[in-house]
């Protein structure tokens, strides 16, 4: 059995019992960086191996779980934080393991994108998922053009080295949206910020952009 769990974004409790359980009871847990899965399986007492499972030895290694699943093991498949798959590895191993008839799970659990929209005081009800804006100036605004007058909440994930750059963007393209900045959920830092692109460039400019973040706007 493949079991595709979700660990915190932050907070090490945000994990449900199930995920404890399973990390626990598989032969193995395949993570995108076992260092950093190392401070959760200590903090529960998991003593499970753990193996890497990242962008760059995904397909390599893909089939070599491929095969520990077929021999009948059970893995567990983690990333650094939030759900695997979503903007993190996942998607090959889990296609691999679907197309190969391998029993497949979901231990459900927290991801940034619904953290940030439940928290926003955006419309919830209907909402579009972008992932990470491309890094490239001209790519970016391309890809920001595509939401002009979309009537859903628009949610990207952002790095605090681009955010003022791509707020500048979201303010030229798409007219000074009121958009939500939502950085560090479910940490010390936690705040979620709900101003125009412009206002929050002026502020991030102030105070320099620092921790995680999620962006989300609605036209
Ligand atoms: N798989 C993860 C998930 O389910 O949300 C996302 C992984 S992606 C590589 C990392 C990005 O998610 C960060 O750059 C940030 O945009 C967002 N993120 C993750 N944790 C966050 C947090 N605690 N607060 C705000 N954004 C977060």
């Amino acid at each position: 059995m493949l079991y595709i769990v979700s660990t915190p974004i932050g907070n090490l409790k945000d994990i449900t019992f199930r995920a404890v359980e399973t990390l626990k009871s598989v032969d193995l847990i395949a993570a995108e960086d076992t260092r950093h899965t190392q401070i959760l399986t200590r903090y529960y007492d998991i003593q499970t191996p753990l193996t890497s499972y990242f962008e760059h030895n995904q397909f390599k290694k893909g089939e070599y779980l491929l095969k520990l699943l077929k021999e009948g093991k059970d893995i567990a498949l983690v990333t650094d934080a939030g759900t695997p798959g979503i903007s993190d590895p996942g998607y090959h191993l889990i296609q691999l393991a679907k197309d190969s008839d391998i029993p497949i799970t979901v231990v459900p659990g927290p991801t940034a994108l619904i953290a940030a929209l439940t928290a926003s005081g955006l419309p919830c009800h209907n909402f579009i998922f972008e992932g990470f804006l491309p890094v490239k100036p001209v790519a970016r605004r391309k890809k920001l053009e595509q939401f002009k007058g979309e009537e859903r909440t628009v949610i990207f994930y952002e790095s605090p080295y681009r955010l003022t750059k791509t707020l500048q963007d979201i303010e030229e393209v798409l007219g000074n949206p009121t958009v939500v900045c939502a950085r560090e959920l479910t940490k010390k830092f936690e705040e979620v910020k709900k101003a125009s692109a412009k206002e929050l460039q002026q502020h991030f400019s102030a105070q320099k952009p620092r921790g995680e973040f999620v962006l989300l706007l609605n036209q």
